[in-house]
């Protein structure tokens, strides 16, 4: 009796199994690849990482296509990260969560010396505190008293955030924050 394995998620593969198929190893981006004269004359290049992501160029020239497909694959790395980081989901103190762009969007003031916000949630307008410094958004309570501090219960890290006095740089969006507060 055969078995079938179903599959629900894809499998990471290892480095050896994906080098015993794709010899030329670019450990620095985790890719792996390969060169096929396809044709005389004519190559194909091709490269996968550990999650089976594929990139493939066929031309004349074998060392150009290798360079193609390494930016490729380093274009679609930096896609993926900035993918990841837009799922990004920011819980504020009424329960709610957004994300970064939708945290943004709901700053209704700024504390430029602190790298404070208070932020009015878009479903039921309730106020929350944050602490926004780059790569990392905090929401929470600020404990009152001099010099306080923000309590915070979602700590989360924002990829590309850039924090300057007066406005926020995300995403390719820039979030000025001069006429608030
Ligand atoms: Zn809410």
């Amino acid at each position: 009796m055969a078995t079938v394995n179903m599959k629900t998620q894809v499998q990471k593969k290892t480095r050896q199994s994906l080098v015993d198929s794709y010899p030329i190893a670019n450990d620095d981006i985790g890719w792996y690849f390969r060169v096929k004269e396809i044709t005389n004359g004519r190559y194909c290049v091709e490269g996968s990482d550990a999650w089976g992501r594929l990139v493939s160029f066929s031309g004349i020239d074998p060392d150009e296509l290798l360079k193609v497909a390494v930016t490729a694959a380093r274009d679609l790395n930096s896609r993926i990260q900035r993918e990841l980081a837009r799922r990004v989901m920011h819980e504020l103190n009424c329960g709610h969560s957004v994300t970064t762009d939708a945290f943004l969007d709901s700053v209704v003031r700024w504390w430029s010396n602190e790298g404070w916000a208070q932020v009015k949630c878009p479903y039921c307008s309730q106020l929350s505190h944050a602490a926004v410094v780059n790569d990392r958004i905090s929401i929470g309570v600020i404990d009152g008293g001099p010099g306080g501090v923000l309590i915070a219960h979602s700590v989360r890290g924002v990829t590309g955030l850039v924090v300057y006095i007066a406005s926020i740089d995300y995403d390719g969006r820039r979030w000025d924050f001069t006429a608030r507060g």
